[in-house]
């Protein structure tokens, strides 16, 4: 390590910055965000910069010549663009002891810029020693990635209780797990679900020291669920969010439907309990699985539901999220990318389309009576797109109730079977048609998408060469 990384108080005097152009202005703006006060030299005397805030353009004071500018005042010198008068002043900042950073010129700097993460508090400086600010670039991406948005929240709260906690809990050891415990446990969990006030509420309650004199009376305050939406297969689809809630699971419960490639992105010391339906056999049932996740809260474990594509298109999230409100668990939800969007992207398939497809229903069908009881008659507008889940095994009743509700039988439709996995298959034809193109995807789950849009496919773009196989057989038949 040949830099040693510090953060300055940008309050602590004002910035001396020289320069011009688009590197000068990057810098000031650099600057202002960290709330320092500038004092700013333009060597082409142009001091225009656009889109700042009045109360970051107050900070800025004009400087005519920064080679005779008194250094008493001044903690930190930036140099960007600057050119010869550039040198000058570092020269002059290096003589009277000031850090100086000269933009791209390490050797007339005593200091770099590093990559920032910034997340208001919390704040993340990547250096690479100046060696290549491409790579801290990119490590700074990974960083932002797996940052909570705001996780600054967290750290700013935190800073305001820390007095209060300090005087209330004077054991060092108990303070410090005090704060895991917000930090890892529900009150955290709020935070970073933009619930402030709620953990703020949480904390007060909390904030007790002897609600901390023992280990055992406040393990089941820590546990929570989150229902995190796991797409439709593959497993870069996953949020950001839900891989950070399957990095922090101790145990998760997951559908049938979910891929094992999704669910070896859990933690590799969580517990994977499936709770699904498997082909044939019933599954445990809702009630039970609301019972397994509220004892995992409980026993202070944080647990993740893991379900196929969004919990809340057809997941039985909303069943799950009540039961744990009525036994008061905290929980939280992720959403993920429902299999009508997984398998509209993948094959292409516009849902809307100006002027000729303004909505979009999502239902299911899941056996011939669920199709006999749908409103049909609702559904036969030509400018709606049409999707069906669980639609496969009621497929002719699909058909039949649309066509007799009035839907053209000519109208384009498609069966996207195990959407952005590996054996992903696509057929489309016509609503007529429907029984037949079902029969040709092998095994689900599938998803069925009917009108207009569908003609917008792009099956040729399935990576899967048997689906393109069975377009064209289609289409010679
Ligand atoms: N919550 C899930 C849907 C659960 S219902 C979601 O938002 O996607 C189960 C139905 O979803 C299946 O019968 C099928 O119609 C559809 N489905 C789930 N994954 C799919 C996939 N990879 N490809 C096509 N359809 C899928």
């Amino acid at each position: 390590m040949k830099f040693l990384p510090i953060f300055l108080d940008s309050h602590a005097g004002p910035i001396l910055l020289v320069g011009a152009g688009d590197p000068v202005r990057a810098r000031l703006r650099l600057l202002l965000a960290a709330e320092a006060r500038v004092r700013w030299h333009a060597t082409d005397d142009d001091f225009a910069v656009a889109g700042l805030d009045p109360a970051a353009a107050s900070r800025i004071e004009r400087v005519d010549d920064p080679t005779t500018i008194e250094l008493n005042e001044i903690v930190a010198v930036f140099c960007a663009g600057a050119a010869e008068i550039g040198m000058a002043v570092a020269a002059r900042a290096r003589a009277a002891g000031l850090p100086v950073n000269v933009m791209d010129d390490p050797a007339h700097s005593s200091f770099i810029v590093p990559a920032i993460v910034d997340r208001g508090d919390v704040v993340v400086a990547v250096g690479t020693g100046g060696a290549s600010p491409v790579v801290a670039r990119r490590v700074r991406e990974r960083i932002e990635a797996l940052l909570p948005a705001r996780i600054g929240d967290l750290a700013t709260l935190i800073g305001r209780w820390r007095k209060p906690v300090h005087d209330r809990i004077a054991h060092a050891p108990l303070r410090r797990r005090f704060w895991e415990r917000v930090v890892d446990g529900p009150i955290g969990a709020l935070v970073l679900a933009g619930r402030s006030d709620e953990a703020e509420g949480a904390l007060t309650a909390i904030a007790d020291p002897s609600a901390y004199a023992g280990e055992q009376n406040s393990r089941q305050d820590e546990g929570h669920v989150t229902l995190v939406g796991a797409g439709p297969g593959d497993p870069d689809l996953l949020t950001v969010k839900a891989l950070r809630a399957l990095q922090d699971a101790d145990i998760v419960f997951y559908d049938e439907l979910v891929s094992p490639e999704v669910l070896d992105r859990a933690r590799r010391d969580a517990a994977r309990v499936p709770v699904g339906r498997r082909v044939g056999k019933p599954g445990i049932g809702q009630d039970a699985i609301n019972r397994l996740l509220i004892d995992a809260a409980k026993s202070g474990q944080r647990a993740v539901r893991l379900k196929g594509g969004d919990p809340f298109i057809f997941g039985r999230g909303g069943e799950e999220i009540e039961a744990l409100r009525e036994a008061g668990v905290a929980c939280s939800v992720v959403p993920g990318i429902t299999a009508a969007l997984g398998a509209a992207a993948e094959s292409e398939v516009p849902l809307t389309f100006r002027h000729e497809a303004l909505r979009v229903t999502f239902l299911t069908a899941h056996k011939a009576r669920d199709a006999e009881s749908v409103d049909w008659s609702a559904l036969t507008d030509r400018k709606m797109t049409v999707v069906v889940y669980m639609g496969i095994t009621a497929a002719q009743s699909i058909r039949n109730g649309l066509l007799a509700a009035g839907r053209s039988p000519e109208t384009p439709v498609g069966v996207f079977a195990r959407a952005t996995r590996p054996d992903a298959t696509a057929v489309v034809g016509t609503l007529d048609r429907l029984p037949a193109l079902v029969r040709r995807i092998d095994g689900g789950p599938a998803i069925l998408v009917i009108g207009d849009v569908v003609s917008r496919s792009a099956p040729w773009r399935n990576s899967n060469l048997n689906s393109l196989l069975q377009t064209f057989q289609m289409a010679a038949e």
